[in-house]
């Protein structure tokens, strides 16, 4: 089995455009050269164009995270993330730090059945451990919610960074971690802070767009450090090929029972459900 835990949808009438505007903020930052050769993006990015990536790459289920990126799309965006829950795709909720009414969002998400949200603290200008952030993250706690971040810096997105890994790890001082999940293996493009201030705390980590990236030495090294029973299988999609993710992980020399935990065990166990299924 093999379940994707980062990947990215839109509804249809508004993916071509929020694609394309995520695209101009890459090519913005880092230039068209890089753009061209580093973002590969699956069109549609739509439940579609996923559903069709997943089959084609092997994966059987994938979570979907949304971002609101002001307060007011809050309740619109997690009403269509409420939509997509079947065997295949599942979706996380989104808040947004500076929404004031962030806790009657978070009970609702909890009551509708969602199992996690999803914060973007780069583009919703949250710092992560922020008062703000903070108070989202332990109310998800005692909710029994999951909370999946954006970590480490943002191809497509300017300074300053809001999640890096020494701001990750002042949050830990408030919460122990274990329903966090730092995407990008803990922080994009910046795995020597992961290694100095997270690997080793119960905090989750996921694997999406590595790849590229990271030196295959050093993700084996951070996994086998970290514990695999804390890295989860994501690829950033529409962003990677979950096939090209799982083609670098398999090359790391990791142990049949290392990949099992990754690809799948994990997952299951977090969201709750039977590691035997
Ligand atoms: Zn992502």
């Amino acid at each position: 089995m093999l379940i994707d835990f980062h990947t990215h949808i839109f509804p249809e009438h508004i993916a071509e455009r929020s694609v394309a505007a995520l695209l101009a903020g890459i090519r913005r930052e880092q230039g068209d050269a890089y753009c061209e050769s580093n973002t590969l993006i699956y069109r549609p990015a739509t439940l579609d164009g996923l559903l069709d990536l997943m089959q084609k790459s092997g994966v059987d289920r994938s979570i979907c995270l949304p971002i609101a990126t002001k307060p007011s799309q809050t309740e619109t965006i997690n009403r269509y993330a409420e939509q997509v829950r079947s065997a295949q795709a599942l979706s996380f909720g989104t808040v947004h730090p500076a929404d004031p009414d962030w806790e009657r969002v978070l009970c609702s998400l909890a009551e509708r059945g969602f199992r996690g949200i999803k914060l973007h603290p780069q583009f919703q200008q949250s710092y992560i451990d922020s008062p703000e952030s903070i108070r989202i993250i332990k109310k998800c706690e005692q909710l029994g919610l999951l909370v999946m971040f954006h970590a480490g810096s943002d191809i497509g997105l300017p300074p300053p960074l809001y999640a890096t890994p020494e701001r990750i790890a002042h949050v830990l001082t408030e919460t122990d971690g274990s329903h966090m999940i730092a995407a990008h293996l803990g922080g994009w493009d910046m795995w020597d802070d992961v290694e100095r201030y997270l690997v080793g705390t119960p905090i989750l980590m996921d694997t999406a767009f590595i790849w590229k990236f990271l030196a295959p030495e050093q993700c084996l090294r951070m996994i086998r450090n970290h514990g695999a029973d804390k890295i989860l299988f994501g690829s950033d999609s529409p962003w990677e090929d979950p096939a090209d993710t799982l083609r670098y992980l398999r090359s790391l020399g990791l142990t049949a029972e290392e990949l099992d935990q990754i690809t799948y065990q994990n997952a299951l166990r977090i969201l709750g459900e039977n590691a035997s299924a």
